[in-house]
């Protein structure tokens, strides 16, 4: 097992981390920007060193001060968390040419997922269904507007090598088709340094399911259920859940079968995430494959009281999967909140100074948070600054829960978006489930 872990990240999951390598015995290094000196990983690590200016590319995206300080304290893994360097193949790759082990898949299935459009290639050659669309990237308008007649209208637009809902155009008719096809284009360059664009048939109002995988370097893969990740604001997750009420259990089964297909095709180890869209007739779709713990891998943990992250360390240290697919028991129901600095009604970040914090406690509620009260949420990174988690024997109790616990969540000095979640969890759609990714402009008409 490893010595002493490097987190190469910062907020709740630099803490997450931290918390798993404490209850393994294994000693912790912060890595920490200018913005960052008064933050709690700092505090809670065993060490800690400043990598650079509050830019996340000067300190976080940096790779070579992560690896100098990996070295000067003698690190002999480097925890990933999600965002930054998480999915970075080349920062994986450096990683292990420097002797250093990164927690997580091999570089080489970062870098076939991290293109969309190989990912979608190599799922298909497996008989796992994806999203009717191009075979690859597309370059020539005239290929477009063809495939886009044959598969028919609306179709979506996306980038290769895009990520976090950035760089996705829908295109209702041809008409729009070579504007839009310019802009995605344009788009995806200036996010991704890579102009490649790929094509999909659009799915009307589907629901976003994913599947949690855990493989072993050893071909072993198992799944630990489904997360029902449908409330979306511009394509950001804003509420999650497990179970989904749509699925039965033969249907879980199919997707979780069809997950580990991906997973096995490639030889995939450590955790993952298959992401599906599932239509209204319960058809569903591949549409990519996370390699790295994802934000809401909290609400799994509260069904299956399994530790991802421990787990994460453990399969990375090349230990044995123990568990067996008929170990897993899915216990009542877990939904996860994620509460961003930022005004409820018009979405501006909203960073400052945090006069007053307290965190609801009680049956049923966990809170993954670096923040506190005089902390002061740096304007520079992700507007996220805490999680709240209910878990409840069924999803009335978990959402009863959910809301006594963000009534009674205290924040003062900067605006949440609390209210807004209160909100949803009494929405009268919400309670009945009747979810799909349309969610929330639906939400948002109903509620002007
Ligand atoms: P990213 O990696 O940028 O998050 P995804 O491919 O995961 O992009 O898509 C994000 C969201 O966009 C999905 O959860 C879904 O709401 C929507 N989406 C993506 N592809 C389609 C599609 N073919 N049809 C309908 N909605 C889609």
């Amino acid at each position: 097992m490893f010595k002493k872990i490097l987190i190469a990240n910062r907020g709740e999951i630099a803490l997450r981390v931290i918390n798993a390598c404490r209850e393994l015995g294994i000693k912790t290094v912060a890595v920490y920007s200018e913005a960052d000196k008064d933050s709690l990983h700092v505090k809670f690590a065993d060490e800690c060193i400043c990598i650079g200016p509050p830019q996340s590319y000067k300190s976080y995206l940096h790779i070579p001060s992560i690896i100098a300080a990996a070295e000067i304290t003698g690190a002999d893994a480097i925890h990933p968390g999600y965002g930054f360097l998480a999915e970075n193949a080349q920062f994986a790759e450096v990683c292990k040419s420097c002797g250093i082990t990164f927690i997580g898949p091999e570089p080489d299935h970062i870098r076939l997922m991290g293109d969309k459009a190989v990912a979608r290639q190599t799922v298909m050659k497996k008989n796992v269904p994806v999203v009717p669309g191009s075979e690859g990237g597309l370059s020539d308008i005239g290929e477009l507007k063809s495939l886009a007649a044959k598969i028919g209208y609306p179709v979506i637009l996306k980038a290769s090598a895009g990520g976090g809902g950035k760089g996705m155009r829908v295109v209702w008719s041809e008409d729009e088709l070579q504007s839009q096809f310019e802009t995605a284009k344009n788009e995806a360059m200036a996010a991704f340094g890579n102009p490649e664009i790929y094509l999909e048939k659009y799915i009307v109002n589907p629901r976003h399911i994913e599947i949690q995988i855990v493989a072993d370097k050893f071909g072993h893969v198992i799944y630990l259920g489904e997360r029902e990740c449908s409330i979306q604001r511009n394509h950001q997750k804003i509420i999650e859940e497990a179970p989904s009420s749509v699925l039965t259990d033969d249907l879980r089964k199919a997707m979780g079968q069809a997950a580990k297909k991906v997973a096995s095709a490639i030889g995939y180890s450590n955790v993952g995430t298959v992401e599906f869209l599932l239509d209204k007739d319960n058809n569903f779709y591949f549409m990519e494959m996370n390699t790295r713990i994802q934000v809401e891998h909290t609400v799994t943990e509260g069904i299956t009281d399994i530790d991802l992250v421990k787990l994460q360390i453990e399969l990375a240290a090349g230990e044995k999967l123990k568990l067996k697919q008929k170990d897993i028991r899915i216990t009542g129901h877990a939904i996860e909140c994620r509460v961003n600095a930022e005004d409820p009604k018009t979405f501006m970040p909203s960073p400052g100074k945090i006069e007053a914090f307290h965190t609801p406690g009680g049956p049923g509620i966990r809170i993954d948070t670096a923040a506190y009260a005089g902390y002061t949420v740096p304007p520079y990174y992700d507007s996220m600054i805490a999680k709240v988690i209910a878990h409840g024997r069924n999803r009335e109790e978990a959402i009863a829960r959910m809301k006594r616990a963000l009534e009674m969540f205290l924040i003062e000095g900067i605006k949440t978006n609390i209210p807004l979640h209160l909100k949803i969890l009494e929405d009268e759609f919400f309670i009945k489930g009747e979810i799909n990714t349309h969610f929330m402009e639906e939400f948002f008409r109903r509620n002007e």
